[in-house]
């Protein structure tokens, strides 16, 4: 076991994150710090959070061993954490809930969000509903074009999503409104932030929330490795994709000290890691600081934040957790990159081999578990983090494919005489 103990009291983990905030952010920070620092132990906000998550989510997700996958790559083991079947259909609600119960026991009537894909979005709009908040969700003008059904989601749940036109009107872009917004409104308004980003306590705090994920692991593993006939309680190498980071925080966190598990974050190479279009912070990222802690960012030579890009939205994010920058620099967790072609085809993939449609943002994930599974022995082990299910990226796969919604002949998945089934999956895609 390896004693692992951060952040420090100020929020840095070694040189990275901190709390890079103006004078008028710094009273509401200090008042968020001081209100999680009293409920984060208080046994009756534990129990609230809790009951909540067992039945308002549905937890613990459960674990799947894909058996007929792993059989088809040839090696280790895969598993998947189901947190696809989460309430709203991915982890970002684990966090909200805690969040918002944080709004409520500080007397804050008004929640705000910035969201991308419009999953945190969705996520904190269910919750406020669920708990009588007002809430206002920040969104790219280019991302509500993207994902149109998530934005109506939103005003079904009694949301109001203001468009962001500014920059490159996704992702960071909204998050430096909702930041503005806060700024106006810290009286009144608690910022529910969507990933292990901002100023500290954020990162710490999300990280918190979402550990849940890798407690269960912890609790779910051994019974299903003994039962795939795997050698060691726990798996070999976990697995999650990487744009904010709070999925893969909350999976790695519980693993950290456990020595013999290889902790591996897949980040969104794009068109490719040497491309220049992707979102792949820290392994083409250099420190600096952006929206309130230091971590590695996709910057030019000025300090000016880079334009990404990635086929899912949920990656396509300039910065990472602080977190994931300080495990990456002490080579407690590696960081990989996986392209949209990848991406795509483990998409595929999954959905026609285990009849489970992925998030594109985890589907990232899936084509590097694939990868390293072929390296690996069956008595070895994988365990991914299928961090949200596909149904809002239908539209995106369907656009991409130059396809009908429903499959039209060419795409039935009969066999090609003379061509592999790798081809045929990229004959389907293209
Ligand atoms: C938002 C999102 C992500 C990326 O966010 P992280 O903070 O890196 O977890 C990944 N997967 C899904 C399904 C998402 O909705």
């Amino acid at each position: 076991m390896i004693a692992y103990q951060q952040p420090d009291n100020r929020g840095h983990f070694g040189i990275y994150g901190g709390s890079f905030v103006s004078e008028t952010l710094t009273h509401a920070i200090n008042e968020l710090r001081a209100a999680y620092a009293k409920y984060q132990n208080d046994p009756q906000f534990i129990a609230e959070f809790e009951d909540e998550l067992a039945h308002f989510v549905g937890r613990p997700s459960p674990i799947y061993h894909a058996a007929r996958m792993s059989r088809e790559q040839g090696g280790a083991q895969i598993f998947l954490k189901r947190e696809d079947l989460n309430h709203t259909g991915a982890h970002k609600i684990n966090n909200t809930i805690g969040q918002a119960m944080l709004a409520k026991r500080m007397g804050k009537p008004r929640v705000i969000a910035e969201t991308g894909a419009g999953q945190h979005g969705v996520a904190s709009a269910t919750i406020a509903a669920r708990l009588g908040l007002q809430s206002d969700v920040y969104m790219g003008a280019e991302d509500i074009k993207r994902q149109s059904a998530n934005v109506y989601r939103m005003k079904l749940l009694g949301a109001t999503v203001v468009p962001v036109e500014s920059g490159s009107k996704t992702l960071k872009d909204a998050l430096n409104e909702a930041m503005r917004d806060w700024v106006a409104n810290v009286d009144n308004t608690f910022y529910i932030i969507g990933t292990v980003a901002g100023p500290h306590p954020y990162p710490m705090m999300v990280r918190d929330f979402q550990s849940v994920i890798g407690r269960e692991c912890l609790v779910q593993m051994p019974e299903m490795l003994a039962r795939a006939g795997c050698s060691s309680p726990q798996p070999d190498a976990v697995l999650a994709c990487v744009g904010g980071g709070s999925n893969a925080m909350g999976i790695f966190y519980p693993y950290i000290g456990h020595a013999n598990t290889r902790l591996i974050g897949v980040e969104a190479a794009g068109a490719g890691i040497d491309s220049g279009r992707h979102s792949a912070s820290i392994q083409r990222g250099t420190p600096g600081v952006l929206h309130g802690n230091r971590t590695y960012v996709l910057q030019n030579d000025d300090g000016q934040v880079t334009e990404t890009h990635s086929i899912s939205a949920g990656l396509d994010y300039p910065g990472v957790g602080p977190e994931h920058a300080y495990l990456n620099d002490i080579g407690r967790a590696e960081y990989v990159g996986i392209t949209d072609t990848q991406a795509l085809e483990a998409f595929h993939y999954l959905c026609r081999t285990e009849g489970i449609i992925p998030a594109l943002e985890s589907s990232h994930a899936v084509a590097y578990g694939m990868q390293l599974a072929r390296t690996m022995s069956p008595t070895q082990s994988i365990l991914i983090n299928l961090s949200g299910r596909g149904d809002k990226d239908i539209g995106t796969v369907a656009d991409l494919s130059q396809a009908d919604f429903f499959c039209r002949p060419s795409c039935q998945g009969q066999s090609v005489k003379g061509q592999s089934a790798q081809t045929q999956t990229l004959r389907m895609v293209k």
